[in-house]
């Protein structure tokens, strides 16, 4: 049974179809590469497995929940899938703590010391337990996004998705972030990420998913990467190197 599944999947935003009929399904502990040009359509693929997005057709479910269910209970879906953007999003005026503590809180209700000691657990996991009590300006770039990782991470997601969490990181910070999520892989976490670091694709993804205008172009191992079979993906692996 897989975890993820998304079944011709279509997508518009007006006018203009941006998802034409877009199918792959994920197992338990896999984790998928979504690469692809600009404007191919991969946030916004990412963004229907999390509801931040209405499709217009084909089926989506995640751990269960029917995404494309109107009736869907968006917070029972929000609770079993973590998401984590280029951009940090941690609150300024709260410690990095007490960012994380915000959903443990909010949502499953938990005491003050029972977030706390949550959000100590993340942190020790991304490598940040000393920053609990910084302020997210006090971060460096690769720092914040690891924190926002651990905010993620702290309502025991089932699936992750990550969408060019390290385009806006230099590479040493690039380095340290893609380490916690390679630590997290082998952890069996499952997870979705948009990507544009084709050497961590090639370590570490079960499947990667090569999106053009749309359409899912070429599917695979990642040794699709090594030998691609259409013209555009041996030109997007060429221009990424
Ligand atoms: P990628 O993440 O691969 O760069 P996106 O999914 O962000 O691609 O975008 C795919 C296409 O959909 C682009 O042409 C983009 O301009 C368009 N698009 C994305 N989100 C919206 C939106 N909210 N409204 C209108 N057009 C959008
Ligand atoms: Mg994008």
């Amino acid at each position: 049974m897989p975890i993820v599944a998304l079944k011709d999947v279509r997508k518009s935003f007006g006018s203009v179809q941006v998802l034409h009929g877009v199918s792959f399904f994920v197992e338990k502990g896999e984790v998928v590469a979504l690469i692809g040009a600009s404007g191919s359509g991969k946030s916004t693929a990412l963004r229907c497995i999390d509801r931040l997005e209405v499709i217009d057709s084909g089926e989506i479910e995640v751990c269960g929940h029917r995404v494309d269910d109107p009736k869907l209970d968006l917070r029972r879906l929000r609770q079993d899938v973590g998401i984590v953007f280029q951009s940090y999003n941690l609150f300024p005026h709260l410690t990095i703590a007490e960012n994380i503590m915000l959903a443990p809180r909010s949502v499953k209700k938990m005491s003050k010391a029972e977030a706390r000691a949550v959000a100590e657990g993340v942190l020790a996991k991304v490598g940040l337990a000393e920053k609990a009590d910084q302020y997210p300006e006090q971060l460096s770039g690769g720092q914040q996004q690891r924190a926002a990782i651990a905010r993620s991470l702290a309502m025991e997601p089932k699936v992750m998705l990550f969408d060019e969490v390290t385009s806006a990181l230099d590479p040493k910070l690039t380095g340290e972030v893609l380490r916690v999520i390679e630590s997290l892989a082998a952890g069996g976490m499952t997870m979705i990420m948009v990507t544009h670091e084709m050497n961590f694709a090639r370590r570490i993804a079960d499947q990667v998913v090569f999106m053009h205008q749309g359409r899912i172009h070429e599917h695979g191992p990642a040794g699709i990467l090594d030998r691609p079979t259409t013209p555009e993906l041996r030109d997007f692996v060429a221009e990424e190197l």
